[in-house]
């Protein structure tokens, strides 16, 4: 090489690095305008409901261990002990219809008691008579792990004692309630109706209000396990709060559809579940690889938010827009708002989910 040509590429090496430079710059002030945008549209965001029309109300965020986690000494949960506007109770939505005050829980959590005083004034129209009102018109549950199902020891004798609540799970799922105590007196009490669901029968709670399920793969114990698609009359939103990988799910052959219906009600990768609503509520349980001391998270598997955003990047950014994180770990960097991790969720174009957030449907 020539010195002329050797000082031209030094030239423009160096033009490039100081463009990078520019680039990274430019990108770091759109991820935090991106995230001033984000934290001012989500605190109005529950006054833009529209009138009497069905809305989710999120209960709860975090994973089955809550926030803060039992035992948990670090910085994550000592923060949410000193600091309430840190904390999150245990994944869980209501879904409301005002036109007729009725209500359905999505997942029965250990955080039961506080997610229904939560909901005390939802919907407006709610009439509660008598001694011992109907706590809910219904329950739905997405599998057998302590966060999603825990809460229905409150609904027996001990407590609340409900009478023919109904509560769609899968067969499975029902089949277990049904065989195992504690949990089989819910049944053998008629305090759970168990209605089974399957992924090519919708649930019809309005004419215009809708739920279907759709089955995963997850480490299934005792049950396996679906997440849920809200068709509501104006919008519809997906639950997904527990979910291997998404190349598990790529791979995964779930169980024979009936004569006539397509496989898993047509939902065989969750760019397919989210191209199929307006708002996805998605597993983000972990941020990244390693977060857990001590504990290999091949025993845990769940796609890392990390992951997430790396695999939706191909996505539009409609797409990208309608999806938020939510069943998050205790030691997930996303679930502090404002912090670094929460911030490249922001500037990917998505959301971390955050309780008390309401979506109308
Ligand atoms: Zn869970
Ligand atoms: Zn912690
Ligand atoms: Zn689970």
């Amino acid at each position: 090489m020539n010195r002329r040509a050797a000082t031209g590429s030094l030239l423009a090496l160096t033009v490039a690095v100081l463009g990078c430079a520019g680039r990274a710059r430019e990108e770091r002030a759109a991820a935090e305008r991106a995230a001033a945008a984000e934290a001012a549209a989500s605190a109005d965001e529950p006054t833009a409901l529209p009138p009497n029309s069905p809305y989710v109300v999120v209960l709860g965020t975090a994973q089955d261990g809550g926030l803060p986690h039992l035992g948990c000494e670090k910085e994550c949960c000592t923060a949410a002990r000193r600091d309430p506007a840190r904390r999150r109770l245990v994944t869980s939505l209501l879904l409301c219809d005002p036109r007729d005050g009725r209500r359905w829980l999505f997942d029965c959590t250990p955080d039961l008691r506080a997610q229904m005083d939560l909901a005390r004034s939802h919907p407006a129209t709610r009439v509660m008579e008598g001694p011992r009102p109907a706590l809910l018109d219904g329950l739905f549950l997405t599998h057998a792990h302590m966060g999603h199902y825990g809460g229905l020891l409150e609904l027996g004798r001990e407590a609340y004692a409900v009478k023919g609540l109904a509560t769609w799970l899968t067969p499975r799922f029902a089949d277990y309630l049904r065989t195992n105590g504690p949990w089989r007196l819910l049944a053998e009490e008629g305090r759970l109706d168990l209605q089974a669901i399957d992924p090519g029968r919708a649930i019809e709670l309005a004419p215009d209000l809708r739920v279907r399920c759709f089955r995963v793969p997850h480490r299934d114990e005792f049950s396996d396990t679906v997440g849920f698609l809200i068709d509501g009359p104006n919008r519809d939103l997906l639950y997904l709060p527990d979910i291997d990988k998404w190349e598990a799910f790529d791979a995964w052959e779930p169980p024979l559809a009936e004569p006539g219906e397509p496989a898993n009600g047509g939902i065989r990768t969750i760019e397919a579940a989210i191209a199929a609503v307006d708002v996805a509520l998605i597993d983000g349980c972990f941020f990244a690889d390693g977060e857990i001391a001590g504990r290999s998270m091949k025993e845990i598997p769940h796609p890392f938010i990390a992951e997430s955003i790396a695999r939706f990047a191909a996505l539009p950014a409609a797409e990208r827009e309608k999806v938020f994180f939510t069943h998050l770990n205790h030691t997930n960097a996303a679930a502090t708002r404002g912090g670094a991790a929460w911030k490249s969720v922001v500037a990917a174009g998505m959301h971390v989910l955050d309780d008390g957030r309401l979506f109308g449907l």
